[in-house]
């Protein structure tokens, strides 16, 4: 594919041009050099950018198992709500009396993500899960130093998702690992081992990242609460016990949902998000401030919050998140545990289907995602995780997230999410199926694979760090 300044047949006008007559213009307004913007009509920039946009993968072109992602289907008319343009044109610097409208989408959905993480309070600023996650240490540490017991460790399973150690470190405390039993979930007597009065919190995520429930979570809170310790709930997995629990009957005191991921807002390629964060009474005078608040006739931002942590984002968040999410809150009515039965179903189907052709090394009923493990056609056939993931591509499905969680592995983390159909779960795992048998008779076909994108294969760290945007086909 051509760029588009290749595209171009010419990349501007100056004084030195002398095929165009340029006489009608005067000499002071006319670059001396041209100026390298690509000349194409609208037309040709129209189909430029579909061909482009053609090579991307997204949702709306196949299926994509992105284990602890949750790329399932963004309803469009949520597109359609957050570009009204009494949101999308508000300027943030509005006073409250003319934000009416807007306070009262977040206040509302303050009140729902109360009711389905059974917090007691709610801010929706942070940008991002790993963003709750800060926040929310953020809140517990000012929460100890308010009580003058200044403690300086977190403990955080070995499953974790990194963000959980990185906002910990980020936010001062020491990280403490706790490895996990052989059923995939904290080992009780290993926290037992690790807690002392120095420990402020425990980061989990319910169900874990192998997506497997912890069943001793009411004992690891009991454990927690009688240290003196709080608990932080990853929510990230949230649609896996939407409707069916939730983080304050396990036992949690600060939780984070991503809007992005469990509420339906496009996202990915950095793409914006939100984390907002629930707590509990106790910690609701350390929520970032200003938190959205009704006095019975007027919304408005309240910035009275006695131990505020501080505002963590400029104005009030992502608001054309927000009003996806309320969007769709309010689209599933009380059924928001519907998706969470889909969800879990789906990977649950998969993972009985699979476990034949890959090693499961938890094998275990699993929540809304799966780990399998590669270890069995690397050892045998030379073919790994990464070659699989590259092979899938050919059948146009996006890989899944593979290496992670660290504890497996040839890790192959496998999420449907509940927006897929029957049909499209078996196309995967049919596929899934094609490539165990080729690793066995002919693993050159995935050694070589994918044989049909644009790029073959690059080096990815260099990939990511100084990405060449040009558009080189390799076949
Ligand atoms: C996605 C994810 C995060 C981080 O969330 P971002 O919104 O990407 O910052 C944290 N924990 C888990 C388990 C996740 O899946």
């Amino acid at each position: 594919m051509k760029t588009i300044f290749e595209k171009s047949n010419n990349s501007g006008i100056c004084l030195t041009d002398e095929k165009e007559d340029l006489s009608f213009l005067d000499k002071t307004v006319l670059r001396s050099e041209k100026c390298g913007l690509p000349q194409v009509g609208e037309l040709e920039v129209l189909r430029h950018y579909k061909e482009l946009s053609d090579r991307n993968f997204c949702i709306e072109k196949g299926f994509y198992p992105l284990g602890s992602c949750t790329m399932k289907y963004n309803p469009k008319v949520n597109e359609l709500l957050a570009s009204l343009e009494g949101y999308a044109n508000l300027h943030p610097l509005s006073s409250d009396e003319d934000s009416q409208g807007a306070l009262e989408l977040m206040y509302m959905l303050q009140e729902s993500l109360k009711k389905i993480t059974g917090m007691d309070a709610v801010s929706l600023q942070p940008a991002a899960g790993a963003h709750g996650e800060l926040t929310g240490m953020m809140i517990i540490k000012k929460y100890f130093e308010v009580k003058g017991d200044c403690r300086k460790k977190v403990i955080i399973p070995d499953s974790a998702h990194g963000t959980n150690p990185a906002s910990a470190h980020m936010c001062g405390f020491d990280i403490v690992p706790v490895k996990s039993n052989e059923k995939g979930q904290v080992d009780i007597s290993a926290l037992k081992d690790v807690l002392d009065s120095d420990v402020a919190a425990i980061m989990m995520t319910n169900p874990n990242t192998l997506g497997i429930f912890e069943e001793n979570v009411l004992e690891i809170s009991k454990l927690m609460h009688d240290n003196g310790s709080l608990l932080y709930y990853d929510g990230a997995n949230f649609n896996a016990i939407m409707g069916y629990t939730n983080p304050k009957l396990m036992g949690f005191d600060v939780v984070h949902l991503n809007l992005h991921k469990t509420f339906a807002t496009p996202h990915g390629g950095g793409g914006p998000g939100a984390g907002p964060v629930g707590v509990v009474d106790a910690l609701r005078e350390f929520l970032p401030a200003p938190v959205i608040d009704f006095d019975g006739q007027k919304y408005f931002r309240n910035y009275n919050i006695k131990h505020s942590v501080g505002q963590v984002r400029s104005f009030y968040g992502n608001f054309g998140v927000l009003v996806r999410a309320y969007a769709y809150i309010l689209m599933m009515g009380n059924n928001l545990r519907n998706a969470t039965e889909d969800a879990v179903l789906n990977a649950n189907y998969i993972k009985e289907k699979l476990k034949k052709y890959y090693d499961l090394p938890y094998d275990e009923p699993c929540m809304h995602e799966f780990v399998l493990s590669g270890e069995r056609q690397k050892h045998d056939f030379g073919v790994t995780t990464l070659n699989i993931a590259k092979r899938l591509m050919d059948f146009n499905i996006h890989p899944p997230t593979v290496y992670f969680p660290l504890i497996v592995h040839e890790a192959i983390m496998v999420e449907p999410t509940e927006s897929e159909t029957k049909i499209k779960l078996d196309e995967f795992i049919n596929a899934m199926i094609k490539i165990a048998k080729e690793a066995e008779l002919e693993p050159e076909k995935i050694l070589s694979a994918p044989h049909k994108t644009p790029v073959v294969r690059v080096d990815e760290t260099n990939a990511a760090r100084h990405p060449d945007l040009k558009f080189v086909d390799t076949h």
